[in-house]
């Protein structure tokens, strides 16, 4: 899957409010634009999100914020929800533009990253190393803990899971899957060849 595009859509479709309206978002067009959640947001201290900004071009149907980077960079931890006086959802209106805009193909690298270890391991941040295993222990915990990681078997169940939905689809993970396909055989033809030609060498003295 691509990078994320950053060109931006500009026309004023409206067709974005009325998703929000059909996932049941319908709190959008309480905003005030009163900013109590961008000021509150801990994202949006480290990075550009402005939510207050997100609402608002939800509210215009402006489109462009489906490419916006900024999208990618919430934690969903609901603080602008906790703090918002007129109980807009931001944050599921953001986990909601996230999928619209999976579904044109933007995804933060990040994510798909994220996405691919929950396919492979079960978690989209494998518990894969001695150090944070002996820090498990430390607090007494198991090493691993006790989900997919524990059991390895487990994993064939959640991609079943993860392909009912398409989920790997929407991540690249097949197009991934083909390219290692497609690499093992061209390492196998060049394997075939490099036999052949030790062959021609070995027996040119004699000719
Ligand atoms: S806190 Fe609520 S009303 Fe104020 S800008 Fe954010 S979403 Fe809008
Ligand atoms: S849920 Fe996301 S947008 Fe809302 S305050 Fe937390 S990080 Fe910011």
């Amino acid at each position: 899957m691509s990078d994320l595009r950053y060109d931006k859509i500009t026309n004023f479709s409206g067709s974005l409010a009325e998703e929000m309206k059909k996932a049941g978002l319908k709190e959008i067009n309480a905003c005030i634009q009163c900013g109590n959640c961008s000021g509150s947001c801990p994202s949006g201290r480290r990075t550009a999100l402005s939510t207050r900004a997100i609402i608002r071009k939800i509210q215009l149907g402006l489109d462009e914020v489906l490419y916006d980077k900024d999208i990618w960079y919430c934690s969903t931890c609901y603080t602008c929800l906790e703090r918002c006086p007129r109980k807009v959802p931001v944050t599921d209106a953001i986990i909601q533009l996230r999928n619209l805009a999976v579904q044109k193909g933007n995804m933060h690298p990040t994510h798909v990253s994220l996405s691919h270890a929950l396919y492979n391991t079960g978690h989209g941040v494998p518990i894969d190393n001695e150090k944070w295993e002996k820090l498990r222990e430390f607090h007494e915990l198991p090493a691993k803990p006790p989900t997919a990681q524990s059991n390895p078997n487990a994993v064939d169940d959640i991609q079943i899971l993860l392909k009912s939905s398409q989920f790997d689809e929407l991540v690249g993970i097949i197009e991934e899957d083909e390219q290692a396909i497609e690499y093992e055989n061209e390492l196998d033809y060049l394997a075939k060849n490099v036999i052949n030609i030790q062959a021609i060498v070995e027996v040119l003295p004699f000719l």
